[in-house]
């Protein structure tokens, strides 16, 4: 069990919430006249609703999770930026997070000025949960893990990620944003046996919406309402809302999609193989392969100068000449993989 009151700030514990005029008033009235809004139907004239119940409703349906246990955002980025500002004490906390993983973890660390500590993978890109748990201390309030991890693409051991939920007394934070890929089943049905557990997912990836920010956060209702009384009022707009009802009722179209992706992930899988500069194709359970090359650098400026953006990781812990390819449309992956060729018949004659 974790003492929630025991690891959230105390400015966060005590706080009372900004109180807006639809949260004073539930249910449907013909006439309002409390909040100041404009009375034409442009038709956006109207505040969003500030708790998303509709939505909430829909996302319980999909993923068998209590309304309660659900937190939208704007964005994954909203609850990994507020689950700093409601447990991590500047200047006097830390966080642990495996690495390499994905960035936005380390920025709001810095942004709220709070350390982050990092744990290698192995060269496989699995975790340790001794490791992880052996880097915490007194201070350590929140550990980040990534399954499948952004940049390498596989699951992380699912004994490792229960082993660190269990044995940790602040709040484990798993992001699970490329779990529709996956061949692993997300980690939800175990939601209600982890008080400390958050979970993230969201509509960016699988659900092709990422221009619309919509991030969920699944955690205890007791972490949900925290989150939520330290969140702007209206921090997911109507547009957004109606978009992610539209998707939601249209679920049978995010299968079609996922497993037409999942195809092509094979198929780049194959052809990449083939070529004289891949050294290693990681093995992915996500949208994208991260791939070793022999010079990540020149086919990164090379694939740029013909159209092609894909991303050089070169730089990241454990990753020296890799990239990582997003897997597009069966077109955009046969372009990538023509260009490809095409450069290796090129270096091939000099
Ligand atoms: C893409 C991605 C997200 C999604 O972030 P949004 O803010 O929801 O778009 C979250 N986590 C990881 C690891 C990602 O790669």
């Amino acid at each position: 069990m974790i003492d929630l009151q025991k690891i959230t700030r105390p400015n966060i514990w005590r706080l009372k919430p900004y109180s807006c005029a639809r949260n004073e008033f539930h249910g449907t009235a013909s006439v309002y006249l409390d909040a100041n809004e404009s009375p034409y139907d442009t038709p956006y004239n109207r505040y969003p609703d500030p708790l998303q119940l509709r939505v909430k409703k829909a996302i319980s349906e999909v993923k068998g999770v209590a309304c309660d246990s659900i937190f939208l955002g704007n964005g994954s980025d909203e609850p990994i930026d507020l689950l700093y500002r409601a447990f991590c004490e500047p200047q006097k906390d830390n966080v642990v997070a495996i690495e390499p993983t994905y960035g936005m973890y380390h920025v709001c660390a810095d942004i709220n000025d709070v350390e982050y500590r990092t744990v290698n993978l192995d060269e496989n890109f699995q975790m340790s949960a001794d490791k992880l748990l052996s880097a915490c201390d007194e201070h350590t309030k929140l550990i980040w893990m990534c399954s499948p991890n952004n940049p390498s693409g596989n699951s992380l051991n699912r004994n490792e990620i229960l082993k660190v939920i269990k044995n940790f007394d602040g709040i484990v934070v798993l992001d699970e944003a490329y779990i529709d890929f996956s061949s692993v089943p997300d980690i939800l049905p175990q939601l209600p046996e982890f008080p400390n557990l958050v979970v993230l997912q969201t509509f960016s990836k699988a659900w092709a919406s990422a221009a619309v920010r919509l991030g969920m956060a699944f955690a205890s209702p007791e972490i949900v309402a925290i989150l939520t009384k330290i969140k702007y009022p209206y921090n997911i707009n109507v547009l957004t809302q109606r978009h992610a009802l539209s998707v939601l009722e249209n679920n049978n179209q995010l299968q079609q999609r996922v497993a037409e992706i999942l195809e092509q992930r094979v198929l780049l899988g194959q052809r990449l193989q083939k070529l004289p500069f891949v050294e290693k194709i990681y093995p992915s359970d996500a949208n994208f392969l991260l791939v070793k090359v022999t010079d990540a650098n020149e086919i990164y400026q090379m694939l740029i100068e013909k159209g092609i953006v894909v991303r050089n990781r070169t730089t990241v812990t454990l990753c020296a000449n890799c990239m990582r390819f997003t897997v597009g449309t069966r077109e955009e992956n046969d372009l990538l993989c023509q260009t490809l060729l095409a450069y290796a018949e090129k270096i091939k004659k000099r």
